[in-house]
């Protein structure tokens, strides 16, 4: 194989050529196959059916502290999974509020109280001009989607590869005060798969915005997600956060939708007890508690000592041959054409890959027209667009081996006659 810029347009349209009946190869399979969303396989999801099987009844009737799960109760009354995510979050009960099956919905909860009625004492967001949120990008969708959900203007923030661009994101914060909030995903990133490193850790818990209601949705969803004993460390973001004066800036978010089953897990928010306090007075108009009874099946499906440990290292063992797998395709087939980069994470459910600028909109087509679904182009980016049109976020977990390894030879068969159709556009510099 050579690296395509040292063809001529003659060798490139032959190599073109050969790659368009391999294309008709597969169009013929009429395949169905999907690597959009970041889910867990039927493989990971067998791994907490016992919770649902296995479970003494007993313990739904009488709580550690003698409450009765069937029944109403209060807002965060149980001790259970307060305990439960102050271990993963390695923080003190006291700071953890736990929700429902989704960390998702506590954030833009949060960004609806924010707006609605003000965060501690505050104007409410939507009583000011255009509020704005920063973005680092390429970044969730999901996030974006929530600011787009109440017209919050998103600044990009540029991600290098110990996390976002803090310089970028202090110059910003310092100096105007309609910007509320930021994204961060500080643990194997959805979906450039980046750790924070301790130092942007530590400059954004000393951020000091002219707003006094800035907010940082630390949203953690893979921080035990990691696929060996080589886990990354992500600073605790909440004491560096206390040494500068700054704990009420921090929302933490975590919750076991990569754990046990997304869409039926339970959730949390850590922050300080004003924060905590505000938000509850607002959730106490809306709900009379959670399902308490899925929170305490959670706790005794991990009450053994190691036993969330243990049951992460499953995951990570269906996981990471997926991982694997990808990382070397992308080795073989496009490395020594030197027509694009990829991130190599160590944990979480995503690879961030970027094509030649260009081409992301189309081998997305490609792909789909046969049959292999990817997340949509630029949807890692604020209002879907990627200004470089090269972002596209693969989610292996979902494919079994055979159909992931199918769908990785049509992804890059697709990054191959896109990026040749480029090249013959423009001239190789250009790109
Ligand atoms: N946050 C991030 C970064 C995610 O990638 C996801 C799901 O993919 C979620 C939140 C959704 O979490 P939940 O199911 O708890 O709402």
């Amino acid at each position: 194989m050579s690296l395509y810029k040292n063809l001529t347009k003659e060798e490139l349209k032959k190599e073109h050529n050969l790659l368009m009946k391999k294309y008709e190869e597969f169009r013929l399979l009429n395949l169905n196959l999907n690597m959009a969303r970041g889910k867990p396989s039927l493989k990971q999801l067998d791994l907490s059916l016992k919770m649902l099987t296995e479970i003494d009844i007993e313990k739904f009737k009488k709580t550690k502290e003698k409450l009765d799960t069937r029944n109403y109760g209060g807002l965060n009354d149980l001790i259970e999974p307060k305990q439960f995510f102050s271990k993963i979050l390695d923080l003190p009960t006291e700071m953890i509020f736990v929700g429902d099956n989704s960390s998702l919905n506590l954030m833009s909860s949060y960004v609806n109280m924010a707006m609605q009625f003000g965060i501690l004492n505050q104007t409410p967001w939507n009583k000011l001009e255009k509020i704005k949120f920063l973005c680092p990008s390429p970044g969730y969708d999901r996030h974006f989607a929530i600011c787009d959900l109440y017209d919050i203007e998103m600044i990009i923030i540029n991600t290098k590869e110990d996390g976002p661009d803090v310089e970028q994101i202090k110059e910003l914060v310092e100096k105007d005060e309609l910007i509320k909030g930021i994204w961060c995903v500080p643990k194997y990133s959805n979906p450039t798969g980046i750790t924070y490193s301790e130092d942007v850790v530590k400059k954004i818990a000393a951020l000091k915005p002219k707003a006094k209601d800035f907010r940082v949705f630390w949203d953690n969803a893979y921080i035990i997600h990691g696929f060996s004993d080589e886990d990354e460390k992500l600073l605790n973001i909440f004491p560096e956060a206390e040494k500068n004066d700054n704990l009420d800036m921090i929302l933490e978010f975590c919750s076991t939708s990569k754990i046990t089953f997304p869409g039926s897990g339970i959730s949390a928010i850590a922050a300080s007890k004003n924060n905590i306090d505000n938000f509850v007075k607002i959730l106490s108009r809306q709900i009379i508690c959670f399902d308490r009874i899925n929170q305490i099946r959670h706790c005794e499906f991990f009450s053994k000592e190691n036993s969330l440990k243990e049951h992460m290292k499953k995951h990570a063992k269906i996981i990471k041959p997926k991982f694997d797998l990808v990382l070397e395709k992308f080795e073989e087939e496009l490395k020594p054409l030197n027509i694009a980069s990829w991130s190599k994470p160590k944990g979480g459910y995503f690879i961030s890959f970027n094509s030649l600028n260009g081409c992301a909109k189309k081998i997305y087509d490609v792909c789909k027209n046969l049959g292999v679904i990817l997340t949509s182009p630029g949807a890692t980016f604020p209002k879907q667009k990627d200004p470089k049109d090269c972002n596209i976020r693969i989610a292996p977990t979902y494919p079994e081996i055979e159909e992931l390894k199918t769908a990785l030879d049509v992804f890059c068969l697709a990054v191959k006659i896109v990026s040749i159709e480029k090249i013959l556009q423009t001239s190789y510099n250009d790109i």
